[in-house]
């Protein structure tokens, strides 16, 4: 016969418990027992077997149920519900258990800020297991799509042109109708006409909308998710969350995950970094990050805690004689010393810029100057401005410059870059399923718990993380 064949009608004698279904040393177990392990009430879940009321599903079969099925790329709730008819690991997993989809989704959007719990016990047991130092970490950020469509975004500019335009057409409806008022005697046509009505309504939402928007203070509001934002990413501009990563240089285990309407990484080194070291229970000694980290505040505050940041400087003008590179600043007299030696002193501060601005004490020096048209086309003379903090720069670009710190951003990453690309690759998560910042932010936890249980799995076998076998 050229082919083995299957056969619908042979007998199967099919083991008499789910038990038998499962391997000893299969995966579903490492989630069972990292579930089992949890600390239910830290995250905000009663377990009460006493309770009153109609029954529940069994909260820790629930939380099994959510992190198996995102750990294997199975997140939608009605997914979830069917894996749970068909697939064995599944059955086991939860005893059996037939929760339909609703319920799962309930119970997924009810639990948001117990999610979150996960992954921080998730990171002390790993701790323990001495899979985390949490001595180097890295920090960086993914631009993920959000459960909302760009039609459904909002700008002033939009409200005003659709508002215009919906003006535009009431008012030539209403002329259409005069027209015919006035060749037609009898009824008038003005008061229910279909066409005039969906104008009137589309008119009244957008004004909502503008009205909403101006109250936000944001550029845009999506309608269908009020939280995201408009963010470029490699494939284009979409309604995107920014998600945050710290990673742990060890084993590139996630010691931090956030989600943040921030269209860009600017402002997040300190944030991230102060999160993960309160997960850790200690401060972390160096902390590195790429160019989009670039922030002297942040910077300065993880300095003053005795953080040594690594991060490239986002510097994009190349060096020359005559760049503010070449102009020494004089921290005692508080000015800068250009390359012939004269001296620009503060005159201003920036309001906008909070930038402060030095320039030389008369526009003569600098006109006069055999350097004048290499250094300044300006009549008034060259001026330098001073950002914020901007003594912490050479500090931090000395640390990133120095062969230990170029060792350092080199393993940036592949340390950081495996999660993301686990996270959208191998579960598939090209946008979130929740919306709102704080669905987004358990979904987000959720993943990264999922990438840590893998890992962990990967690190120490699935036989290092169950527990031993009771003997009695
Ligand atoms: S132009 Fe002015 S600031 Fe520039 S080198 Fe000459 S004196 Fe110095």
């Amino acid at each position: 016969m050229a082919y083995v064949r299957g056969e619908r009608q042979q007998t199967q004698l099919f083991p008499a418990s789910l038990e038998d279904y499962v391997g000893g040393k299969d995966p579903v177990r490492v989630y069972d027992a990292f579930v089992n392990q949890l600390d239910f009430r830290e995250l905000g879940i009663v377990l009460d077997d006493n309770q009153m009321g109609p029954p529940e599903f069994d909260p820790q079969a629930m939380v099994k149920l959510l992190v198996y099925g995102y750990a294997y790329g199975i997140r939608s709730s009605r997914k979830l519900e069917r894996a749970l008819y068909h697939n064995v690991s599944f059955m086991w997993l939860v005893g059996g258990l037939k929760p339909d989809h609703k319920t799962i989704a309930r119970f997924r959007r009810d639990h948001r800020e117990a999610m979150k719990g996960i992954l921080k016990q998730c990171v002390r047991l790993c701790v323990q297991l001495g899979l985390i130092e949490g001595n180097t970490l890295f920090v960086d950020g993914t631009k993920i799509r959000a459960n909302a469509g760009m039609r459904e975004s909002w700008s002033k500019e939009r409200c005003d042109r659709v508002l215009k335009r919906t003006d535009e057409h009431i008012e030539r409806i209403l002329k259409e109708c005069e027209n015919v008022d006035a060749s037609e005697s009898g009824d008038s046509s003005l008061v229910n006409h279909p066409e005039l009505q969906d104008a009137e309504a589309l008119k009244a939402k957008v004004q909502a909308i503008a009205e909403t928007l101006k109250k936000s203070g944001k550029p845009v509001l999506n309608t269908t998710d009020p939280d995201c934002r408009h963010m470029q990413g490699r494939q284009g501009t979409h309604a995107a969350y920014n998600v945050q990563l710290v990673v742990d240089d060890m084993n590139s285990l996630i010691v931090q995950s956030d989600a943040v309407e921030d269209v860009n990484d600017r402002h997040q080194l300190a944030n991230q970094a102060t999160q993960a070291n309160q997960t850790l229970g200690k401060p972390c000694e160096t902390i590195c990050a790429d160019a989009g980290y670039d922030h002297n505040p942040s910077w300065k505050e993880l300095e003053d805690q005795g953080i040594s940041v690594v991060v490239k400087a986002n510097d994009q003008k190349p060096s020359g004689p005559f760049t503010k590179d070449q102009f020494r600043y004089d921290a005692g007299r508080d000015c800068y010393v250009c390359p012939v030696g004269q001296t620009l002193a503060y005159r201003s501060t920036d309001k906008k810029t909070q930038h402060r601005i030095y320039t030389v004490a008369n526009a003569t020096i600098c006109r006069t100057c055999p350097q004048k048209m290499a250094c300044s086309k300006s009549w008034t003379g060259r001026t330098i401005a001073r950002i914020p903090l901007e003594e912490i720069r050479p500090v931090v670009q000395a640390r990133y410059e120095s062969p230990a710190g170029q060792v350092l951003y080199a393993r940036r990453q592949c340390k950081v870059e495996h999660p993301f690309g686990h996270i959208k690759r191998n579960l598939g998560v090209q946008a979130f399923l929740l919306r709102g910042l704080a669905g987004v932010r358990a979904e987000a936890a959720l993943l990264a718990t999922c990438f840590n249980i893998a890992r962990m799995m990967t690190l120490v076998g699935v036989g290092g993380l169950l527990p031993e076998p009771s003997t009695a």
